[in-house]
């Protein structure tokens, strides 16, 4: 796997409560007593938008990690119940699957206590707790629960919600227990999160005032350096594994010649003579050129600047393709190693589920005092 140097430094402050990660994170912009929190769901194998929104920067943390600081990452499977399941079979094989793909993007689990969420009974205690303070109407603004289940419009009418579960409704609520169980300082997400890291900071606000207490800290927004990963047949929305049209996700395990086939089916547009970054009018092109960034670790007019000599969509494509398949080598052929060693998947599951269990029941137990329970 390219590595371009693991220095992680934190960059740009928007606010205080969101930074977004440079891509040369530095050691010095993450406290060193910090508790860093995040998590993924086991829906399959993961994608490029998973890998440069999430998982690479988990690793580049592991790589920073100082001797106070906390990482906990998690495999999010309570969160996965509310989307249409695979059989239980495949279900159970996608949270290894999930494992080893943590694995094998270089999340080093001496370093980081590796779980799955489920394991862990204090994030739905909490969850509980803190959907007592959830307002339906702050929930209703959320918007991946409505792109989940195709409602355009922020709606309460018991027609247009129809047939919504209500743990898609309030899987929001449970993503802030799993942050808050831990009393974690900083999450790190692809930009699609953003919304809910508000909704924790308000759940922790709230829980603080309501008990007159200031146990919960407002855990910052660590956003990812590179902006979300788009669909590469509709680059209006998302890459998602859930997507019906499975040649627009590069997974993070593809062989090349699948990167490559689905590389050049990629949408882009009828302008050939250069290559720019214009996600108005290009959002085809834009997205590629995204990728290649987010890969290489270069800022967008980097990247303009290394394809300015390429005039034809053969060239540009395949140096995409060139690009993200030496990148996905790496942990291609980790995922495929590390899947045929269940057994050191179930240690590092069973000592990352030891040392969780310890930080949220010692948790709870002060949380479930503050509550007067
Ligand atoms: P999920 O697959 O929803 O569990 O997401 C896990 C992590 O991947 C989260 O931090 C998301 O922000 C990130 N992520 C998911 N899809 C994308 C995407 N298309 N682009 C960038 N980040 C993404």
């Amino acid at each position: 796997m390219l590595r371009h140097g693991c220095r992680v430094a934190v960059a740009k402050r928007f606010s205080s409560t969101v930074q977004r990660v440079d891509y040369k994170l530095d050691a010095r912009d993450i406290p060193n007593d910090a508790t860093i929190f995040s998590m993924i769901q086991p829906t399959g194998k993961f994608h490029l938008g998973n890998y440069l929104g999430a998982t690479r920067v988990w690793q580049d943390l592991c790589d920073l990690k100082q001797p106070d600081q906390k990482l906990l990452f998690g495999i999010a499977d309570l969160h996965a119940l509310t989307i249409p399941k695979p059989n239980v079979q495949e279900f159970r094989q996608f949270r290894n699957e999930a494992i080893a793909s943590i694995l094998a993007v270089g999340v080093d689990p001496q370093r980081a206590t590796v779980m799955h969420q489920s394991s862990i009974p204090q994030h739905s205690q909490l969850h509980w707790l803190l959907s007592t303070l959830a307002s339906m109407g702050y929930l209703n603004r959320m918007t991946q629960w409505k792109s989940k289940s195709n409602l355009k419009q922020p709606t309460l009418d018991a027609g247009a919600i129809g047939n919504v579960k209500l743990g898609l409704f309030s899987y929001p609520v449970l993503q802030a227990a799993d942050v808050l169980i831990y009393r974690a300082t900083h999450v790190p997400v692809g930009d699609d999160q953003s919304q809910h890291l508000e909704l924790t900071r308000y759940l922790a606000e709230q829980f603080n005032s309501t008990y007159k207490t200031d146990y919960f800290p407002l855990p910052k927004t660590l956003l990812a350096p590179t902006k979300k990963i788009l669909s590469l047949a509709s680059p209006d929305k998302k890459m998602s594994k859930s997507d019906t049209n499975q040649e627009s996700v590069i997974y993070v395990n593809d062989e090349p010649n699948v990167i490559a086939k689905k590389i050049r089916k990629a949408v882009t547009d009828s302008i050939m003579d250069h290559f720019n970054y214009d996600p108005v009018n290009r959002p085809g092109v834009s997205n590629l050129i995204n990728i290649i960034s987010g890969i290489q670790r270069k800022s967008i007019q980097e990247v303009e600047k290394d394809v300015s000599h390429m005039n034809n969509f053969k060239d540009f494509k395949n140096y995409v393709t060139e690009v993200i398949v030496e990148e996905l080598k790496g942990p291609r052929e980790q995922f495929a190693r590390f899947m045929k060693e269940p057994g050191y998947l179930d240690q590092v599951v069973k000592r990352g589920t030891e040392e969780a269990q310890e930080l949220a029941e010692n948790n709870y137990k002060e949380i479930a005092k503050i509550v007067g329970l």
